[in-house]
């Protein structure tokens, strides 16, 4: 009898071809086979999400699983969309952003952080980027921790990054930490719709925000005014946060920190109440300029507290904005059901609704929160009710050809899948760059690179 096994196929005709299901929305997957004895299964998308569920699907003792992905290497945006100096934690995915859907949103100058991101990181789309770091401040919209991340990347100053590489902290991409080297962006102020209670990042990355070399804070007291009880009634983690920030905004600093922060040459600050109107134009209509913001107030308590417009409205000047409020899951096939509104495949549990033997998993199944771990107990979850229909019978009958199909269709259009044993060539080329620079590894960023190492 056949013992378990996986294998990971990367299409390397990137950017050309995709292999249906189109797209590679990170864990949607299909179950091609229902013969109990050797079931084969089919995972599009090798992020966080594919190889957890993966895993868990390999606790049926002949369970064969393929992994598909779009790109020429594996782990989505594990390599992809985590802050470069954080190896520690590389985290989250999905394939698009949300849109502000405001005027100017189109103007050179403005980027969304996904995209900033996969530029850093070396996602291939993402290569072309090039942001223009001319200016002196940058704003970025929306409070939690991408924006942060992303406000810490720009900010940290280049000799730290290269400390980082010297350690081999950070894989970073040559291309990016050479513009960050050049960047001449001395204050970042991440704008949040609502106040200093709502914002969406965490205690870990606001206290290294705080401690960043180089960069001093910058909150309004008057923004706290009256917070002092409310945050006894809040959660402990969000009761934690709350008082870190107004401690830094409100307690004058001890001696050290005093002198470190007036010797800071770059500045960030949180401004709350505030929400994206309009990308502000230069003179010449050719860049972005500003952000005009409609002051506002709260409404409703709790969970439900939502950002009222009082009528107000304030400018805010900066020469670079990055769009940082959440990110948004793709349709992955026309044959597969989507919440374009919630950006998720309507499913319960990871059951795809109405499509029986299909699951999803991440971020597709729940939206664009959590961590890794989230995203772990999630996948196992999916993969548990896939196992559990499997045993109970529930799986569409009869003999699915499986890879089989797939290598044929590949075949037919041209494409020649990256093997799991290309990545590690791959792999271990990057890591022997990365060797002579410090980094862990030196990304190769150029799908047609890859496939030449390959000799594909
Ligand atoms: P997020 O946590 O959902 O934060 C989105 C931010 O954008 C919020 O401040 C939100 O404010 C704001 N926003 C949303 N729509 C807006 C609009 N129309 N106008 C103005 N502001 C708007 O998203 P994220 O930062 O992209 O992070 C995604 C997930 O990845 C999160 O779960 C995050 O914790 C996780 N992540 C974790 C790490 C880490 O562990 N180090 C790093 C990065 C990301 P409202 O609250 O008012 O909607």
């Amino acid at each position: 009898m056949a013992s378990r096994c996986w294998r990971w196929w990367g299409l390397s005709a990137w950017p050309r071809t995709r292999l249906p299901p189109a797209g590679s929305t990170p864990s949607f997957r299909h179950h091609f086979s229902t013969q109990e004895k050797t079931p084969q299964i089919c995972v599009v998308g090798s992020g966080p999400a594919g190889f957890y569920t993966a895993q868990h699907l390999l606790k049926h003792p002949q369970a064969h699983v393929d992994i598909y992905e779009k790109q020429p290497v594996p782990f989505g945006l594990v390599r992809f969309g985590v802050a470069p100096d954080h190896p520690e934690v590389k985290s989250y995915g999905a394939e698009d952003h949300r849109a502000l859907e405001i005027p100017g949103e189109e103007l050179p100058g403005v980027y969304s952080a996904r995209a900033f991101v996969g530029w850093y990181n070396g996602l291939p789309e993402n290569q072309e980027l090039e942001p223009d770091l001319s200016c002196d401040t940058a704003v970025i919209l929306g409070q939690g921790n991408v924006a942060l991340d992303v406000a810490r990347i720009l900010l940290t100053p280049p000799e730290h990054l290269e400390a980082l590489l010297l350690c081999q902290r950070t894989d970073i991409t040559k291309a990016a930490l050479g513009v960050l080297r050049q960047s001449r962006v001395k204050t970042v102020w991440l704008v949040g719709r609502r106040g200093p209670l709502q914002v969406a990042f965490t205690i870990k990355e606001l206290r290294e925000m705080i401690q960043l070399p180089g960069a001093r804070p910058i909150l309004d007291p008057a923004d706290f005014l009256g917070l002092q009880d409310k945050i006894k009634e809040v959660p402990r983690p969000r009761k934690r946060l709350t008082e870190l920030l107004f401690r830094t905004a409100t307690e004058k600093p001890g001696p050290e920190e005093a002198v470190r922060q007036a010797s800071a040459s770059r500045a960030w600050g949180l401004r709350f109440f505030r929400s994206p109107q309009q990308v502000l134009p230069s003179p010449d209509g050719r860049r972005a300029a500003g952000v005009r913001l409609a002051v506002t107030r709260l409404e409703g308590v709790d969970e439900a507290t939502r950002a009222v417009p009082t009528g107000d409205i304030e400018d805010l000047p900066c020469g670079l904005v990055l769009s940082s409020i959440g990110y948004k899951s793709r349709p992955v096939d026309p044959s597969v059901p989507f919440d374009s509104k919630l950006g998720v495949i309507p499913n319960v549990e990871g059951r795809v609704m109405d499509v029986p033997g299909l699951y999803c998993s991440g971020w597709v199944k729940r939206g664009p929160t959590g961590v890794i771990a989230t995203t772990m107990t999630d996948s196992f979850l999916t993969g548990q009710m896939l196992l559990q229909d499997l045993k109970a019978g529930l799986l569409p009958s009869g003999p699915r050809p499986g890879y089989a199909a797939i290598q044929a269709l590949l075949s037919s259009r041209g494409v020649q899948p990256v093997s799991f044993s290309d990545w590690e060539k791959l792999d271990a080329e990057e890591v022997a760059r990365g060797q002579g620079t410090g980094k862990p590894r030196e990304k190769l960023v150029d799908p047609q690179e890859m496939l030449r190492l390959l000799g594909h």
